[in-house]
């Protein structure tokens, strides 16, 4: 696969000026901002020497908003007004998460122009891209102050599934918080480039991401300084916090609390339990005492209770291996990334199923920040542009709806990204001036088993014979995964195009259960679409051969017509029969006979409609 070179904003001459240029790590529980400082990246601190903020937003009754820690507070005060995880509703669709038993303490504003799940707060409501602003110029405002000046860029990182709805919201919330996004990267490329791994010729990568309650996995490979995404998994419900729960339910049963003691206790329990585990991950032992229950837990007894979330972790590992088609001893290096990847238990779990100790000696709070950090000092033209490249995958095939209900992918799953590709269409009717392009997201071969993102129209078509119009359709992908379309009619130059914002999101599972639905039906699904086209086709030619009698008829004699319109009425049953092996027996008999009609009419053009045909593959002018 050809790689395509990303122009760096910052391809010029090294300025003499240090320019200030942040990186962002937006993450769903905490979020941190690092910058070049003397020579080194480092995250940058609030005033009382902190460097997680909390993401968490209140809207206070005096119509203040706050953020962090003050904010963190607020969540069990006047919870309705304080948003926490706002990085889980980006762009996903108010209906599923007003059923998510999660979200139930937030109402929900009845849609808005574009789905987007807007929470209604005492100061209105507020849509996922406003609360996540709000995050971004706190930290904006912390890098200011420690800087000292101006930001003029800023790098920010998303999880490797983040898709086109989702990466979009996020690059508007940066810019609603007045920050210059000199590049959204993902974050497991963000925390390989934290540990220098570009600066190596070749290698793969596993990036190993448990935080406080989701869990990424990404497989990457680095060719001569050249990031790819191969694969990624994970969950989004697995953390820190289950590993809290377990212990707190492990002290209520020694501690032969009652359901009820539980229920009222829990907030402590959970606090002492996230404390226990905390310290076991520097001791070999600790003291523990609950409701007048005094025992002792080991680091072993610990890891004991820990091992079925642990397993899950490492199935994920050999999922993703598998979907990047690697073995074990091909990983070079396992990147660790989140606070919960202190865990002794997670870190020998990793270390004992690749056969090496994995990477951990940077911050594993602070690592994706450091690496997007350093991103942003290359883009701002601080060093020299071709430091390193980054490039990235789309995780979904993007695709077109083309007659009857089939998808035609035009950039495959897994392509590098940045990437445009063109391919051509025609028209299915005499005469047609209009065209309806539906862009889909998937991997299954009808329209209904894919994501709809996007409608738009091609109008101006001059009118011509079926088949004889010829739509240039190009499908360009940037280099923060935002999709555009374009189609165009070559004859006349005539295009539209549409930016694809979907209005609904996707998450990492969804996408796994996506794929895994393709792989589950690709048979049947092929099946499905062999007879869809021969429909098609067959309805095509119907079609035409009843047009080409009706303009011509005179060229056949009484008994040649009567022939064709029998072939012509048995075809037209099996279109509608959907009888595949009719459709092959009826076209071909129908075809054999109007060979000779066609050839007296050298002018009916039969052409399979909307069957395009892949043309070069366009070089691609990222930003
Ligand atoms: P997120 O990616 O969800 O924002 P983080 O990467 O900040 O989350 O990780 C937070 C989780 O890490 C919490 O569950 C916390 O308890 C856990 N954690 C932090 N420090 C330690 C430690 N020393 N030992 C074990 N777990 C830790
Ligand atoms: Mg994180």
């Amino acid at each position: 696969m050809a790689l395509l070179q990303i122009a760096e904003p910052g391809d010029k001459p090294a300025k003499p000026a240090h320019r200030l240029a942040v990186g962002i790590d937006l993450g769903t529980t905490n979020s941190l901002v690092a910058a070049p400082c003397a020579g080194k990246v480092e995250i940058l601190p609030d005033a009382d020497g902190g460097y997680l903020l909390p993401s968490i937003v209140h809207y206070g009754a005096e119509g203040e908003v706050t953020v962090g820690a003050d904010a963190r507070k607020s969540s069990l005060t006047d919870p309705g007004n304080t948003v926490v995880s706002v990085k889980r509703l980006l762009g996903r669709g108010v209906a599923e998460l007003r059923d998510s038993p999660q979200y139930r303490h937030y109402e929900f504003a009845a849609d808005r122009d574009d789905h987007s799940p807007a929470i209604v707060t005492r100061a209105g409501s507020k849509d996922p891209v406003e609360v996540s602003a709000e995050i971004l110029k706190s930290l904006a405002k912390r890098a200011e102050h420690n800087l000292n000046g101006a930001l003029e860029g800023a790098v920010i990182t998303v999880p490797a599934y983040f898709n086109d709805a989702q990466r979009q919201q996020t690059k508007d919330a940066a810019k609603l918080a007045g920050l210059n996004v000199l590049r959204l990267l993902n974050e497991p490329t963000a925390a390989a480039v934290a540990y220098g791994l570009d600066s190596q010729d070749q290698g793969n990568i596993i990036v190993f991401d448990l935080g406080g309650g989701t869990f990424d996995v990404s497989l990457l490979s680095l060719q001569k300084g050249v990031f790819e995404v191969l694969s990624t998994g994970g969950d989004t419900h697995l953390g820190g916090d289950d590993f809290d729960q377990l212990l707190a339910d492990w002290i209520s049963e020694q501690a032969g609390l009652s359901i009820t003691e539980v229920a009222t206790q829990r907030a402590q329990l959970n606090q002492l339990a996230t404390q226990l585990k905390h310290q076991l991950s520097e001791l070999e032992s600790v003291e523990v005492e609950f409701a007048g229950w005094q025992g002792e837990l080991t680091r072993a007894e610990f890891a004991d209770l820990c091992k079925p979330l642990v397993a899950r972790t490492i199935t994920t590992c050999r999922r993703v291996l598998r979907d990047g088609d690697l073995k074990v001893e091909d990983v070079d290096n396992i990147v660790m990334v989140g606070g919960s990847t202190r865990m002794p238990v997670v870190r020998d779990a990793v270390a004992n199923f690749f056969g090496k100790p994995p990477l951990t000696n940077i911050d594993p709070d602070k690592v994706v920040a450091i690496g997007a950090g350093i991103q942003a000092d290359v883009l701002i033209g601080n060093k020299p542009a071709d430091s390193f490249l980054l490039l990235d995958v789309n995780p979904l095939s993007l695709g077109l709806e083309t007659m009857g209900e089939l998808v035609e992918k035009i950039i495959p799953r897994n392509t590098t990204i940045p990437v445009a590709r063109a391919q051509e269409f025609t028209t299915f009717k005499d005469g047609q001036t209009a065209m309806s392009l539906h862009v889909v997201q998937g991997e299954r071969e009808l329209v209904s088993d894919c994501r709809s993102l996007a409608r738009f129209e091609l109008r101006g078509i001059p009118p011509m014979v079926a088949g004889a119009a010829k739509i240039r359709v190009t499908f360009q992908v940037d280099a923060d995964g935002l999709l555009s379309a374009m189609a165009e009619e070559l004859s006349t130059g005539v295009r539209s195009e549409i930016q694809v914002k979907p209005s609904y999101g996707l998450n990492s599972q969804q996408i796994e259960e996506m794929l895994q639905a393709s792989q589950e039906h690709a048979r049947e699904d092929m099946e499905i679409r062999a007879l869809k086209e021969a429909q098609v086709e067959a309805a095509q030619l119907v079609d035409a051969i009843q047009a080409a009698r009706a303009a011509d008829g005179d060229l056949l004699t009484a008994e040649e017509g009567q022939q064709i319109d029998t072939a012509v009425a048995a075809l037209a049953k099996a279109v509608q029969e959907a009888d595949s092996k009719q459709l092959h027996e009826q076209t071909e008999a129908l075809n054999r006979l109007s060979g000779e009609f066609a050839a007296r009419r050298m002018d009916l053009h039969i052409s399979k409609a909307l069957r395009g045909e892949s043309i070069n593959k366009v070089e691609s002018t990222p930003e």
